[in-house]
């Protein structure tokens, strides 16, 4: 199965205290007027990768404690955000982060099911955090403890 990718690398900011593999989809049919990313609205942006290109980055980093999906928008590949999301927890076992615009209650169970970690909403300047953590104050973070999501 393929998808399309903008960029991956490790990241020491994604997840606070974690080393994580960054994985950016490109693509973003939200389109938040603030966005930093607009070079990543268009899905053509990135580059076609198969899930086995990207299963072998993430097997291959010994330093990673996450996997953290971000982009552009996860959710709207979301056949192949899946189907990663299944081969990360069949073949590597690590915890998997998500950023999206999207808003928690619109996600799909099935996803929710292999996600441990998502911030979720759009990006808003108007109520940016200062020098803070997601970057605007609308954003909602969930971790889940067990089976239960806590924001
Ligand atoms: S959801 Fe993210 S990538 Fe998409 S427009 Fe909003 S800030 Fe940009």
């Amino acid at each position: 199965m393929k998808g399309y990718i903008a960029r991956i690398f490790t990241s020491f900011v994604d997840m606070p205290g974690k080393i994580s593999i960054a994985i950016y989809f490109s693509g973003c049919s939200i389109r938040c007027k603030d966005c930093h990313n607009k070079h990543l609205w268009d899905k053509k942006s990135g580059t076609l990768m198969s899930d086995y290109q990207i299963m072998e980055k993430i097997k291959n980093n010994p330093l990673i404690e996450y996997v953290a999906f971000l982009g552009g928008e996860p959710t709207d590949q979301i056949d192949f955000l899946l189907h990663l999301c299944n081969q990360i927890k069949k073949e590597v076992k690590k915890p998997i982060a998500m950023y999206t615009g999207r808003e928690f209650e619109v996600l799909p169970k099935d996803l929710l099911d292999h996600l441990d970690f998502i911030v979720c909403g759009p990006y808003r300047k108007d109520l940016l955090i200062k020098d803070g953590w997601p970057a605007s104050s609308n954003q909602r973070v969930f971790r889940k403890k067990g089976k239960q999501w806590n924001c």
